[in-house]
């Protein structure tokens, strides 16, 4: 009965014979009954050398038995092992994680305010216009004369102020406002545009709140703040273009110092004007279009006492440009040292000239650039020029202008001293307009003070500004310096700065600028 029932199994399992199974000589295992009735593994194999069959036989319950108790400690072993794998693999993916957060968030914020940056406000900005702003604002913030506190009291003194002024914007602007350290002292700030009218007295609120004092290292700081104002999607679509056009804003804020401006399209006008100025002046020195007139200052007396020389500009495609617009674009796009270059070439060569073919001498004035004055080797140039032309030195003048900052003022100081040193003359232009304190004044080296044309203008009709004329030609002579009055346009004028003892008288009403050719002309008239 077993064999047969291990044949069955046989047949069953292998498809295999006891005669098949003799030629293959392999060994099958099949369940089986034994005799007992009792369920049964088989092993069985023929061995071919002794003619014999060969079987062994356990169990079934016990094989199973040692099978499962076999593979439940492989399982176990194995589910451990890989738990251990797991926690391993986990642990180091988190601090993967972790340092790959703290990169991130290191590259999109900046290490002094912890502030986010630029890099996070270009990787975050769709998502945060996602969230239903159809109009926002983009704020550009400078903060006023922050070179100047930087440069007096130290970057740690600085820095100390950047991080307080970091925490009032903080507090000042809501969590849903993107706020930004674009860098130095500036910031940027998205804010979701609610009423239009608002954002005016917002900021104007802000402003108060980063002037208030500052208390840093047991002194007390104040620091104003420019802001301009752009507004999406109004004034234009992309943030690059929104930046540019509230930078734009920024600097007409600036100019008045700790307020705020909103972009308007004038000024969209004006950049367009001015990139226009820009392309065309690059070429201008190598087109020749450049020329130099000269504007004559008279003494009480009635002589001539020297020049002014004007830079002129005919375009070809502008026509001409005045020197008012072109000079700012010069200064703001690096230009303004080769066009500084041909001023103080061209005045001394035609003004030199003059004197030879009038065998004549008078003083000659040139307007002198912020930028060309900042420029380290300025007075070695001038003095090379002057050294070639043979000009002589007492007859130069060197206009600067009284709206010069402050900063400014500090680090060009020096340089003034040196001028007066070499006996080149200095005078301040446009005076009055500035915010020259007395102490400055008598700091400064100067030898004339330039009246502007502004007061002058109402001498005749406003009482109050011929009374600031008479105190600012008074304040001129106990500094010992001559006083000039430009932009005179009457007879009256000239008589009532007689009559308040004004020295040399510029303007309109004696001649306008000219050039080269026809100031030798009016000075041959003259004589
Ligand atoms: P500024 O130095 O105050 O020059 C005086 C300006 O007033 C000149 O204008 C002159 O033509 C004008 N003016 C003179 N008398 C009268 C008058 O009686 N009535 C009126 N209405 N105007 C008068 P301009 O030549 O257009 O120059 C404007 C400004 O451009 C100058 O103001 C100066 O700041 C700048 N500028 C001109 N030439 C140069 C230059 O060669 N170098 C530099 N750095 N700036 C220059
Ligand atoms: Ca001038
Ligand atoms: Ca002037």
């Amino acid at each position: 009965q077993a064999v047969s029932s291990v044949e069955e199994g046989l047949q069953k399992k292998y498809n295999y014979s006891f005669d098949k199974l003799r030629k293959n000589a392999k060994t099958l295992s099949i369940d089986a009954i034994n005799p007992f009735g009792k369920e049964m593994i088989f092993g069985i194999t023929y061995d071919a050398k002794y003619h014999l069959w060969v079987t062994v036989q356990g169990s079934k319950s016990d094989v199973l038995y040692e099978f499962y108790n076999v593979a439940l400690l492989y399982v176990t072993l194995f589910i451990l092992i890989f738990l251990a794998f797991y926690v391993l693999f986990d642990n180091i993916s988190t601090s993967e994680k972790r340092k790959n957060e703290e990169l991130v968030f290191q590259a999109q914020h900046d290490t002094l305010t912890s502030l986010p940056n630029r890099t996070y406000m270009y990787d975050n900005i769709r998502n945060w216009k996602s969230n239903h702003r159809e109009k926002y604002h983009v704020l550009y913030i400078d903060l006023d004369n922050f070179k100047n506190i930087n440069d007096k009291f130290g970057h740690t003194v600085g820095d100390k102020i950047l991080v307080e002024v970091a925490h009032r914007l903080v507090e000042f602007f809501d969590e849903e406002d993107m706020l930004v350290r674009q860098g130095g002292d500036e910031f940027i700030v998205l804010r979701e545009c609610t009423d239009e009218g608002h954002i005016e007295s917002h900021i104007q609120r802000l402003i108060d709140q980063i002037s208030k004092v500052y208390h840093v290292d047991n002194k007390e700081f104040r620091i104003g703040m420019s802001v301009g104002i752009s507004q999406y999607p109004k004034d234009a679509t992309t943030i690059e273009e929104l930046l540019s056009l509230s930078d734009t804003a920024m600097y007409e804020a600036k100019k008045r110092k700790n307020s705020y401006c909103l972009f308007s399209e004038k000024m969209r006008h004006n950049n367009v004007v001015r990139s226009d100025i820009e392309h065309e002046l690059r070429g201008a020195i190598e087109k020749n279009e450049l020329w130099m007139a000269y504007q004559p200052q008279i003494n009480v007396d009635g002589t001539l006492y020297g020049v002014e020389a004007l830079v002129r500009w005919d375009n070809a495609k502008l026509g001409f440009v005045g020197p008012d617009k072109f000079i700012a674009v010069a200064e703001e796009t690096g230009l303004m040292r080769d066009l500084g270059d041909f001023i103080i070439k061209s005045s001394l060569r035609d003004i030199k000239s003059t004197y030879k073919e009038l065998n004549t001498t008078f003083s000659l004035s040139i307007n002198i650039s912020v930028v060309q004055l900042l420029e380290s080797d300025f007075l070695e140039n001038l003095l090379k020029v002057m050294e070639k032309e043979r000009f002589d030195k007492s007859f130069l003048t060197l206009e600067i202008t009284e709206s010069l900052s402050i900063e400014d003022l500090d680090e060009v100081l020096p340089l003034l001293h040196a001028v007066r040193e070499e006996g080149i003359e200095i005078s301040l232009d446009d005076f009055g307009t500035g915010y020259s304190s007395l102490s400055v004044l008598r700091e400064l080296p100067i030898n004339e003070l330039k009246i502007d044309k502004s007061f002058i203008d109402k001498i005749l009709y406003d009482k109050r500004e011929k009374a600031l004329v008479q105190s600012i030609i008074n304040i001129g002579k106990n500094f010992k310096m001559k006083t000039l009055a430009e932009g005179v346009e009457s007879l009256d004028q000239v008589e009532e700065l007689k009559l308040a003892n004004c020295d040399i008288f510029q303007g309109y009403y004696f001649s306008k600028p000219l050039s080269k050719e026809h100031l030798i002309k009016y000075l041959k008239k003259e004589k």
